[in-house]
């Protein structure tokens, strides 16, 4: 099935996606370029499907190359922190591994390492070691291509890089990187040559890069749209997926730094538990009144989560929504089958790591974390 449609059982909250296109300078993706997708796949991940990646640049000219035989690879990323990953992290992931499964392509997997110390955001590099293999083993766990995938961290993969790095830092200005990056006189001036290696993975194959991301990332790679003809490479395709929620309400953020925004991918089941029953619903203030007037699921945090991730079926989700809207389904239970839903998931992912933890070597770039 390739079918695509905006449909009115999508969570919804006040950003206006229509806007930020316009802002961004992004192109809308419509039904057209997500059928074609379809079809090039032989069916479409519910994330596209539900329209949740809603923008992108140059996507037509990806399909172009893969359609010519020119392939294109994925390039994404994690900045690991002091904190472990939360399942809002593994959206972009969970894309990308679809992408790579459908169009069998090589997936770049920058871990900098080094970038939340240079932003000020953790005191030591040593505060973020142990999560450096965590975030690589959850990344790895997602079910990437051993053979098509390479991970690798700044810190550890850097002489390989450090030439591309040096010729592209040289083509981006201090004016430029300031304004797109909001760099103050407070900024270390390693973050200010950080960028340039955001950038370098793009050119590590000389075809057409595709980065899957949210739409807040955009401005890193518009950056080396403007330079990559200066190298003679491509400019990096893009498909800009939505903001997802954290659990305080629409449009919240989840944070490891705030327990109740984000369930962490090692949340015991009773923290899920405990989490997802104090997440913020659409519902009402008494079950008479839920039962006379219904759920309000667009803004609601829980179904937001099933249509995330949590429920693959499209017509389950519809029927969801309807069973919501019409006061026929209470809050309680549905948060409940939702925690069931995580907890089997979570289980089944810790299980992933330790597989992937046999073969950590074979995802790494050079072999080496
Ligand atoms: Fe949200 Fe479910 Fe309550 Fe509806 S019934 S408001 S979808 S938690």
């Amino acid at each position: 099935e390739s079918g695509y449609s905006v449909t009115p059982w999508e969570a919804r909250g006040k950003i206006d996606y229509d806007k930020l296109i316009e802002e961004f300078g992004v192109e809308k993706l419509g039904p057209e370029l997500v059928e074609r997708i379809g079809r090039l796949a032989g069916g479409l991940h519910w994330l596209l499907r539900r329209g949740f990646f809603f923008a992108h640049r140059d996507l037509g000219l990806v399909l172009d190359d893969y359609e010519a035989g020119r392939g294109f690879f994925l390039y994404t990323g994690r900045a690991p922190s002091n904190s472990p990953m939360h399942i809002a992290h593994i959206v972009p992931f969970v894309a990308t591994r679809w992408l790579q499964e459908k169009f069998n392509v090589n997936v770049y997997i920058e871990i900098p390492d080094e970038e939340k110390f240079l932003a000020k955001k953790v005191e030591s590099l040593d505060e973020v070691e142990p999560y450096v293999r965590q975030d690589i083993l959850n990344i790895a766990a997602l079910g990437f291509d051993p053979d098509r995938t390479f991970i690798f961290r700044d810190t550890e993969y850097i002489s390989r890089m450090y030439r591309a790095a040096v010729r592209v830092a040289r083509l981006i200005n201090f004016s430029t990187a300031k304004a797109v990056f909001g760099f103050d006189g407070e900024t270390s001036i390693g973050l200010i040559f950080y960028p340039a290696l955001q950038i370098v993975p793009t050119l590590f194959e000389n075809k057409r890069p595709l980065i899957p991301c949210g739409i807040d990332q955009d401005p890193y790679f518009r950056l080396q749209r403007d330079i990559a003809p200066r190298l003679g490479r491509y400019k990096t395709a893009e498909i800009l997926s939505k903001l997802v929620w954290g659990l305080t309400g629409p449009e919240t953020k989840m944070s490891a730094s705030q327990p109740e925004t984000a369930i962490l991918l090692n949340d015991p089941p009773d923290v899920v538990k405990k989490k997802i029953m104090n997440a913020y619903t659409g519902g009402r203030a008494t079950i008479e009144e839920q039962r006379k007037l219904g759920g309000v699921p667009e803004v609601c945090t829980v179904f937001h989560w099933y249509s995330v991730l949590f429920e693959e079926d499209d017509k389950k989700l519809e029927e969801r929504y309807w069973a919501c809207k019409t006061g026929k389904l209470m809050c309680g239970e549905c948060k409940l089958e939702l925690v069931q839903r995580i907890n089997r998931f979570l289980e089944q992912h810790r299980a992933n790591v330790k597989r992937a933890e046999e073969k950590l070597h074979l995802y790494m770039y050079d072999g080496k974390l």
